[in-house]
């Protein structure tokens, strides 16, 4: 379904050039969920953008390919990116506050996307907009459609992203923290509708995270950002169980487990203008060895399915 190859994305500001995603490659297949997870300023919402077109000055996708089902999207035009977003991808963020508009009623919002992609009636929208609405299992859905953002909760607002995401059926959807800014009590349903709605669709997504029990929960295949490179990436199952990069390992070791608290992350990520010669992850690597430091290690498969950056695997299988 997707195919990214050495994306590079930079934003040129007065500090000088922010390195923040730095040749990531990565496949999302069909009917798959792939988490991408990674501390903050890893470059996981940037990677996102740059496959969704979305990257704005003073950022630039400076290098790299994007496939979806084979073709080619860096370099389409802007016009032509509009039209695919929506129809082929959709895109569910954080905060469904900022994605709704304040002043439009809901039914209109609907039928402002479906205008941008087809000509429908304003009868045939509605109806199409209550039957996403209840594809995402939202109660009461006349009063909705007829309601504004600001009269729903957190949750319920997300479902209304998420309906305006799938409503054009793309193959493909790209959800960026998607429970982050709700509820704790809501965020579950959220993910197990947006699971439902990809495995009834044989549909892709990638899920960006920074939940490991989410990823392990939910995605099939997973991949580890750090300082805007992948450092691994493979089934999730594998990667948890026997993680490859010492940075998997250290993110691993720093979720709590029943009573026993988290290990602590030490030390903090490169800065992204003055980017290390090295692996990126060699100042805080408890297995950095000299190599480390002047040279940069790049993807290598471990087994068919798993790749890992690192000199020094903590697992080869
Ligand atoms: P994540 O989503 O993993 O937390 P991001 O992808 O948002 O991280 O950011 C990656 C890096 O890109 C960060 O260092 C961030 O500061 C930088 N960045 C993102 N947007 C901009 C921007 N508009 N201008 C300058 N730097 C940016
Ligand atoms: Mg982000």
């Amino acid at each position: 379904m997707l195919e990214v190859r050495g994306l590079t994305t930079q934003f040129a500001t007065r500090r000088g050039t922010v390195h923040a995603v730095n040749g990531v490659s990565f496949d999302i297949g069909d009917g798959e969920i792939t988490g991408i997870v990674g501390e903050s300023g890893s470059g996981k919402s940037v990677t996102v953008r740059s496959v969704l077109g979305l990257v704005r000055q003073p950022g630039r996708v400076t290098g790299g390919s994007v496939r979806l089902a084979g073709r080619e999207l860096i370099g389409l035009p802007a016009r032509e990116m509009r039209r695919l977003r929506g129809a082929q991808m959709g895109f569910v963020g954080q905060s469904p506050f900022a994605a709704l508009n304040p002043v439009f009623s809901i039914e209109e919002q609907f039928r402002n996307v479906i205008r941008a992609h087809r000509t429908s009636s304003r009868q045939d929208a509605a109806a199409l907009a209550a039957d996403k609405l209840s594809a995402v299992r939202m109660p009461g859905i006349q009063r909705v459609l007829k309601g504004y953002a600001h009269e729903l909760s957190g949750g319920m607002a997300q479902r209304v992203v998420i309906a305006l995401a799938m409503l054009l059926d793309p193959p493909l959807l790209l959800a960026d923290e998607p429970t982050t800014a709700l509820d704790v009590t809501v965020q579950r349903d959220i993910l197990e509708l947006l699971r439902e709605l990809m495995l009834a669709g044989n549909r892709s997504m990638a899920l960006v995270t920074h939940d490991l029990g989410v990823v392990a929960q939910y995605c099939h295949s997973v991949i580890v950002m750090y300082a805007g490179k992948v450092v691994e990436r493979g089934p999730v199952a594998t990667v948890f169980k026997r993680p490859a990069h010492p940075y998997t390992l250290a993110l691993l070791d720093a979720v709590p487990r029943g009573d026993q608290p988290g290990k602590g992350l030490r030390g903090a990520p490169p800065n992204l203008v003055r980017y290390p010669a090295g692996c990126p992850y060699a100042q805080r690597c408890s297995r950095v060895m000299e190599r480390c430091r002047t040279e940069a290690p790049v993807p290598t498969s471990i087994t068919n399915t798993r790749e890992v950056s690192c000199f020094a695997p903590c697992t080869t299988e």
